[in-house]
């Protein structure tokens, strides 16, 4: 920490890392943040702060910022810095040409989870009502579109039920694929307190992670499931629960479509998904699938959360059905101390699908093809807009390869280094013929970009993110930008220059316009978090002051739907030349492909990605604790130090993709969600080697 002095004034504003969206107190001296100083008002940290929100804001000021506009007409030119006015005017020009030329369709944007609310809602409309498509995706796509897809056909809202406060009446706590420790550590604290004063535990993960053993905690059960059998893990619980009597059949027949309750109880029932099937494909023995469908079905308030071991699946969308499935059947949700709750990466990655940067969907989730929705858009944008959905990202590469895609604007994402299969990213964007980047620092996308439009860091912004509990919190500039304009700006700039107005003077506005066309968010103004601090959606006449508990007395959709979830294994599969399953996550120190937090202090702490392997793996291939290793997969291959760690499970190794060198994404492939295309990143099949070369 770079101690600068006595602050001279502060600014209350919002962590720009995990989903916790912690609150803080940005102490400055003239336009120099001396410190972050954890806001004890912050309803959602209530004064705490992790490592991350704390210390890792030295970026904002890095060396490496990028705060000139600059184009190049191939990639193999140098960049020459322009003017905002010649850049923008550039990448324009461009997009009309491509348009002129390969038609309507060619042209697309990918939204950032790391921008504000205010700026994503720009972007997508831009591509609605500019491009003139929805071919507007969100980051979102690669991490929790699955939470969006199964929440919202089960419960008929794409978001997590509960407020973090919840987990303190929660007597039994499910956590399945998430490791709160480390990608939310404020919430772990919070959640820990609750299981030292006596809640119970189930942690489901394939590694032993901390929560499963550490000082006065103690997992109840663990079940270290292999990746990739996360469904015939939920389906062998529901069994349990069907079979021996432990659905609350009141709450089913008060709150949900009995005839797909039924439907799905005589699935479920079927010996095929019995603890002990389950157990020859998980790798779990059934009595400890028993115990804890036992003790989540009994045990009181049972809580259940997950984050992207759930959804980066095949079957991400199925398991979080899984999981709602689970808490309908046993009346745990609709009160405090239960729920089904995601734990969302990334600090506005609520608030970017919120936003309506989905193909498919407005902002609150409404299809584009819903003829009264797009109506009211079209009459408040003054434009014709699209009944058809657009582009997902991955479906972007494809038709870039395919010669159908050939201009797209990133903001604020590095889909070069944070995709799967970056041999086929870096394919898709070598055949664009106009790349327009944004963002902070030239980073791994920016090497395909043509145009390159600096962004601002959360200290130079005014917006709102929204956290994984739904609630909007503000985000005040407390510096000016670096740049010279605000990114929601330089969004509009580009629309008019196609031709498109959009007249806002400030983001109160942008965000008034929201409330306008957003029920969700019908109450929200910058008025009202000012007052409030927060406030957590739906925020609207009903619930002026927001909702902390969803589905209380009913379900968003109306009767709770239960989906059959029928078990399909992967088509990424071990074989004698792949034999050990890669799997992927984060560490407490650094943040996401590292953009960030690898420019500042925190990268001293993990200064490379490495690969914890097993003792019983690590023998077998003559593996010692620090050797380099090739990790070859189908998709290719990369070296990392090996960790000879007993936290792994014998067969599964595992990483994090911290840093670009270590290219963890060059070796995961491209199968993803059937629902949403949400990558499998948690499931590659590798083979490894001692190697003496980086
Ligand atoms: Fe920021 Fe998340 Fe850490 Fe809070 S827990 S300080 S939101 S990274």
């Amino acid at each position: 920490v770079i101690e600068k002095g006595q602050p001279e004034h502060s600014v209350v504003t919002t962590c720009a890392y995990c989903g916790v969206g912690c609150s803080f107190k940005a102490e400055m001296q003239g336009s120099d943040v001396v410190r972050m100083v954890p806001f004890k008002d912050g309803k959602a940290n209530e004064g705490h702060s992790c490592v991350k929100g704390r210390f890792a804001f030295g970026y904002a000021t890095h060396k490496d910022r990028m705060t000139r506009p600059m184009i190049r007409a191939k990639i193999s030119d140098p960049w020459r810095e322009v003017s905002w006015e010649e850049a923008i005017g550039h990448a324009a020009s461009e997009i009309k040409r491509i348009q002129a030329k390969y038609g309507t369709e060619s042209v697309g944007a990918i939204t950032s989870s790391r921008c504000t609310n205010e700026e994503v809602f720009v972007v997508q409309k831009l591509v609605r009502a500019a491009f003139k498509n929805n071919n507007v995706d969100t980051c979102a796509r690669v991490c929790h579109s699955p939470t969006g897809y199964g929440l919202k056909t089960t419960f008929g809202t794409s978001a997590g039920t509960q407020d973090f406060k919840s987990v303190e009446e929660a007597d039994v706590i499910l956590v399945m694929g998430a490791n709160p420790t480390d990608g939310h550590p404020v919430f772990a604290s919070r959640m820990k307190k609750r299981l030292r004063a006596g809640a119970k535990l189930i942690v489901i993960d394939p590694r032993r992670i901390d929560l499963v053993k550490s000082p006065h905690i103690e997992a109840q059960v663990h079940l270290p499931l292999k990746p990739g059998t996360n469904v015939a893990m939920v389906n062998a619980i529901a069994h349990v629960i069907v079979t021996e009597g432990l659905v609350d059949e009141s709450f089913v027949r008060e709150r949900c479509d009995m005839v797909d309750f039924l439907a799905w109880a005589q699935f479920i029932a079927d010996p095929s998904n019995a603890p002990e099937a389950a157990e020859a494909i998980t790798g779990v023995p059934a009595a400890d699938i028993r115990a804890a469908a036992r003790l989540y079905a009994t045990g009181g308030n049972g809580a259940i959360y997950y984050g992207l071991g759930v959804t980066e699946h095949s079957q991400g969308s199925t398991t979080v059905m899984g999981l709602a499935n689970l808490a309908m059947a046993t009346g745990n949700i609709g009160r405090e101390g239960v729920g089904v709750n995601p734990l969302r990466g990334q600090n506005n990655v609520q608030g970017s699908c919120d936003m309506g940067s989905f193909p498919h969907e407005f902002s609150g989730y409404r299809h584009v093809s819903d003829d009264a929705t797009r109506e009211m858009f079209e009459h408040m944008w003054g434009v014709a807009l699209s009944p058809e959905q657009g582009l997902r990202i991955p479906n972007m590469f494809d038709e870039a390869i395919g010669g159908g895609f050939k201009a797209l604007y990133v903001q604020g994402e590095d889909i070069a280094q944070s995709d799967p299969n970056t041999q086929h990213v870096q394919a898709a964007l070598g055949a664009m013929e106009c790349i327009i980047v944004q963002d902070l620092f030239l980073n791994e996308t920016a090497k395909f970009a043509h145009v390159f439009l600096p962004g601002s860091s959360f200290l130079e912004k005014d917006g709102t993110f929204t956290n994984a509990e739904r609630r909007i919190s503000r985000v005040r500039k407390v510096m000016p930008e670096l740049s010279g304009k605000s990114e929601w700006q330089v969004t509009i700039d580009l629309a008019k220059a196609l031709g498109y107005d959009m007249a806002y003077a400030h983001p109160s506005e942008i965000m008034d316009e929201i409330a306008r066309l957003t029920p969700t968010f019908a109450g929200v103004s910058y008025a009202k978090l000012d007052e409030l601090g927060s406030v957590q959606w739906p925020c609207n006449d009903k619930a002026p002051e927001g909702t902390p508990t969803m589905h209380i007395g009913g379900f968003v959709r109306g009767k709770g739907q239960f989906v059959v979830t029928e078990y399909v294994p992967t088509d990424e599969k071990v074989t004698p030349r792949f034999p050990l399953i890669l799997t992927t996550g984060r560490i407490l120190s650094q943040y996401n492909v590292g953009a960030q937090t690898r420019r500042t202090e925190n990268s001293a702490w993990h200064p490379e990605d490495v690969l914890e392997i097993h003792p019983h793996d690590a023998e077998q291939r003559g593996v010692r604790d620090g050797d380099l290793v090739a990790i070859q997969s189908r998709a290719g291959e990369t070296v990392l130090k090996a960790r000879v760690s007993e936290r792994m499970q014998p067969g599964v190794v595992y990483t994090t993709f911290h840093h670009p060198f270590s290219g963890a994404n060059v070796i995961t492939t491209d199968y993803s969600d059937w629902a949403t295309n949400c990558p499998e990143y948690k499931v590659t099949a590798v083979e490894i080697r001692r190697t003496n070369r980086h």
